[in-house]
C-alpha cells in the first residue's frame, strides 16, 4: 500500500535532520527516509565548524571536541602562514548529527534508517525500503549525490574526490592547518587536531582520484617525521565533496514540489570544502518553506531558493571562480606556483579582492587607453 505524508525527507545529515524538526514543528505528517542504518554513522567528515555555527545551533558545545584559534597554511614546503583569530569548533559529527535527529524526532517526524530511496518515478512517487511513498512536498538532503536532485534534473556535476585517516596527534595543536601543493590537483591537504588525535586527509579532481593514497601516506609520514602524529591509523574515510556551485533550490519533479538543502544543492564552500553550516541553515529554511507553502503561502518555495541564494550565493560563487582558476592553470604542463595557490585560498587577502583590483586596472587601462 503506498504511504501518503505531507513532507517526505530524504536523508538525515545536518540538512536533513534540520528539514525534518522545522516541519515537523509546524504540526506537519513528516517522514525523513535514511540509507545508514544508524544515525549519523559513517562519519565522512574532518569535522570543523566555524564559531558563528553557534547562533544555529546553540547546543553546539555538546559535540565539541576541542577549539580552534587559528588557521596555519602551509604553502609549498614554505613555513606556515598564520591567519590569526580563524575560530571555531572541532566536533564529533556523529554526536553532532545524531543531536540533531534527536530533537526532529523530538518535534514529532518520523526518522526511518536503513531505508534507501531506491526509485523516483517521474510523478513523485518514491520508493524508498521497498515501500512506495507519495508526498505533498519532497526535500532532498541527500548529499552530493542526491537521488531527489538527479531526479529533478539538478545533479552536482563537479565533484571532489576525499581521503582522510585519523591518527594520534603527539603535540597540543588549536590551528586548522592547511597545505596548499601543486601535485594536490584541485583541492587541499588538512590537518585538523582533535583532542589527542587529528583529522588528517585531502581532496583532489575526481581525475586525480588514484593520488590520493599515495600523497596522503607521503604528507602522514613527513608529519611522524617532524614528531607531530604518530604512525598508527586508526581509522579511513573519504567522500565526496560538491564543488560546482548551487545547482537548486526549488524546483519539482512532475506535479510535486521539490527544494534541494546542503550538499544536494550545492551549497557546500568549492574551495574549503565546508558545508555542515551550510546543510543546517538551509535545512531548516526548507522545513520552514514547506510548512509555509502547506499552510497556503504561494510564495513560499521562491522565498526559500532567494532567502538561501542570497546567504551563500556570493561566497560559494567566488569560491567557484577562486576554484576554476587555479585549476585552469595545470592545462598545459604548467603546474600553479606559490602565487597562484594564494590566489586559490580563503586566507590571503587577494582571494577576496582580485577580481575588485583586477576591474580596477581595467578601468584604469581602458581609460589611458582612450584619452
Ligand atoms: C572528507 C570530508 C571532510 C569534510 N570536512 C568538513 C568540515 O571539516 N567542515 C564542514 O563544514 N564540512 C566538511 N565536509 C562537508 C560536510 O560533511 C557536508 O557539507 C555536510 O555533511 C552536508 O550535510 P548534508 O546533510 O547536506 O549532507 P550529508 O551529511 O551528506 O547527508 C546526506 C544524507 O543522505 C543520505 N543518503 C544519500 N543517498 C541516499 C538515499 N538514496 N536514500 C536515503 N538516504 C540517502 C546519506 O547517507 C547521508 O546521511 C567534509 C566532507 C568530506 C567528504
Amino acid at each position: 500500500m503506498t504511504e501518503r505524508v505531507d513532507i517526505l525527507v530524504c536523508g538525515l545529515g545536518p540538512a536533513g535532520a534540520a528539514a525534518a524538526e522545522a516541519a515537523a514543528r509546524a504540526g506537519l505528517k513528516v517522514l525523513a527516509v535514511e540509507r545508514n542504518a544508524r544515525p549519523g554513522l559513517p562519519v565522512q567528515c574532518a569535522e570543523f565548524v566555524p564559531q558563528m555555527i553557534g547562533a544555529d545551533v546553540p547546543d553546539v558545545r555538546a559535540s565539541r571536541v576541542q577549539d580552534i584559534a587559528e588557521m596555519e597554511t602551509y604553502v609549498g614546503g614554505e613555513p606556515a602562514d598564520v591567519t590569526p583569530d580563524f575560530r571555531g569548533y572541532m566536533i564529533d559529527r556523529a554526536a553532532f548529527d545524531q543531536a540533531l535527529i534527536a530533537k526532529a524526532q523530538a518535534a514529532g517526524a518520523e526518522c526511518r534508517f536503513a531505508t534507501p530511496v531506491q526509485s523516483i518515478a517521474r510523478d513523485g512517487m518514491v520508493t524508498a525500503g521497498g515501500q512506495e511513498i507519495t508526498a505533498t512536498l519532497i526535500i532532498g538532503a541527500d548529499g552530493p549525490r542526491s537521488p531527489v536532485g538527479r531526479a529533478a534534473g539538478r545533479p552536482n556535476v563537479d565533484l571532489v574526490e576525499t581521503r582522510q585517516i585519523t591518527v594520534d596527534l603527539l603535540r597540543p595543536h588549536a590551528a586548522t592547518d592547511i597545505f596548499l601543493r601543486p601535485e594536490i590537483v584541485g583541492g587541499y591537504a588538512w590537518l585538523f587536531p582533535k583532542g589527542a588525535v587529528a583529522n588528517l586527509g585531502l581532496g583532489v579532481v575526481p581525475g586525480r582520484k588514484a593520488d590520493l593514497k599515495s600523497l596522503l601516506v607521503a604528507l602522514h609520514a613527513q608529519l611522524v617525521l617532524e614528531g607531530r602524529l604518530g604512525r598508527r591509523v586508526h581509522h579511513t574515510t573519504g567522500g565526496l565533496i560538491p564543488v560546482g556551485g548551487i545547482v537548486g533550490l526549488a524546483t519539482r519533479i512532475g506535479a510535486v514540489p521539490v527544494l534541494l538543502a546542503g550538499d544536494a544543492a550545492g551549497l557546500t564552500n568549492p574551495v574549503t570544502g565546508a558545508g555542515i553550516n551550510a546543510a543546517v541553515i538551509s535545512g531548516r529554511l526548507a522545513g520552514e518553506a514547506a510548512a509555509a507553502l502547506l499552510g497556503g503561502d504561494a510564495g513560499a518555495l521562491e522565498d526559500y531558493a532567494e532567502e538561501v541564494s542570497d546567504t551563500f550565493g556570493p561566497s560559494v560563487a567566488l569560491a567557484v571562480r577562486r576554484r576554476r582558476a587555479l585549476v585552469e592553470t595545470y592545462r598545459g604542463t604548467a603546474m600553479p606556483g606559490p602565487g597562484a595557490l594564494r590566489d586559490g585560498w580563503i586566507a590571503y587577502p587577494q582571494y577576496w579582492t582580485r577580481d575588485r583590483m583586477g576591474i580596477a586596472h581595467k578601468e584604469t587601462r581602458m581609460a589611458e587607453e582612450t584619452a
